[in-house]
């Protein structure tokens, strides 16, 4: 078998809005075969660069878009692929916007290697894989602490058993921070777990302090508390902080993880499939994580591609968790029909093979830039 095309399909909404939400213009990957089976992927970066970094034609030699690399290499050997596709990009690689883009390849020769073998990804990755996944939900702050509560009664009803909210308003105010929490806390009540996602907003001294803050409330992470590449200070926080830190969404390369997992450095790797490299260097890291006592658990604030590759990479880990967004957007919500039913705080996973996520393609005319 051999790869035949590269697809990128650039969807936006028509209004893009200023908020910390990732799912308002997104990057999918579909990869043809010679054989005709196909494969879908999702790049996590700025997307008109990485659509740039893809459809690129041929130029003097390692200055040509991934498509032109990966056409012709078997899908199927998900190593060698990433090998050539990281030589292949090495001038303006290896990290950055050339891994993002990998990434999404890589999910997509994945979904073809599940296919051909007519399994789920998850068993191809471990026979212990779980069928019965544990997420959590995952939204953006309300606005003030009485629509947190109000969103945290939905959440609860709905039956979810751990649910994370981030960025503004988070950040600046003390008070503020705490009534947030608080107000999370109470409507969700003592049972179901609550992370916090600060968003990159404070230095060590402060996120030490709101850590305090949060102790009383059974946070089960705080999660970005710093910017992504303070390495010193996440070990230096993570060493003092009573409550679990968790980390490292924006990273891209392996080596940087191991900055930030080094012994006595974060709790909780959060990789993102969409950017470390796929599903291939997910698995690399998640036995680097797990070999040093930290939890891998994968964000995935993205469309359905990301959510179905996330879930099934999440099943076949330790301790298995994944992120659900519950954004709003309709790229988030619609784009993608994958066959996982949410029931009690757990996704019941499909035996579709592959990834299992077919796209909706009236939904992608809706919102497709050419
Ligand atoms: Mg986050």
């Amino acid at each position: 078998m051999k790869i035949s095309q590269v697809e990128a399909l650039h969807l936006r909404l028509p209004e893009v809005k200023e908020v910390a939400d990732g799912t308002q213009d997104v990057l999918i990957i579909r990869v043809h075969t010679d054989t005709g089976l196909t494969g879908l992927g999702e790049v996590v970066s700025c997307s008109y660069v990485a659509r740039a970094v893809v459809e690129a034609p041929r130029s003097a030699p390692f200055r040509h878009g991934l498509a032109q690399i990966a056409v012709g290499l078997d899908p199927l050997d998900t190593d060698a692929a990433l090998a050539a596709m990281i030589e292949g990009t090495a001038w303006y690689g290896p990290g950055g916007i050339a891994r993002h883009c990998i990434s999404g390849v890589d999910m997509a020769l994945w979904d073809i290697k599940g296919k051909a073998a007519g399994k789920p990804v998850r068993r191809l990755l471990s026979e212990k894989a779980v069928e019965l996944l544990p997420c959590y939900a995952s939204v953006l702050w309300p606005q003030d602490p009485a629509l947190v509560a109000e969103s945290a009664r939905r959440f609860l009803a709905q039956g979810y058993r751990a649910v994370k909210y981030g960025w503004a308003p988070m950040g600046p105010d003390p008070t503020l921070d705490v009534a947030l929490v608080e107000a999370a806390r109470n409507a969700l009540g003592p049972e179901v777990e609550l992370m916090v996602d600060a968003g990159r907003v404070w230095d060590v001294e402060t996120a030490l302090s709101r850590a305090e803050l949060f102790a009383p409330y059974d946070i089960a992470w705080l999660e970005e508390p710093l910017k992504p590449f303070d390495f010193a200070g996440y070990a230096q926080l993570a060493a003092q902080s009573p409550i679990p830190i968790a980390a490292g969404e924006a990273l891209a390369l392996l080596e940087d993880y191991e900055r930030l997992i080094e012994p006595g450095g974060i709790h909780i790797a959060q990789p993102d499939l969409g950017r470390i490299g796929g599903i291939t260097q997910g698995q690399h890291l998640a036995s680097y994580a797990q070999n040093n006592n930290v939890r891998p658990v994968p964000h995935a604030f993205g469309t359905g591609v990301l959510l179905a590759a996330s879930a099934q990479w999440a099943a076949a880990l330790d301790q298995p968790l994944t992120e659900y967004t519950r954004a709003p957007s309709p790229l988030a919500q619609n784009l993608a029909h994958h066959g996982m039913q949410f029931k009690d705080g757990l996704l019941h996973l499909s035996d579709a093979p592959g990834l299992g996520v077919e796209l909706d393609e009236t939904v992608v005319a809706q919102y497709r830039i050419n």
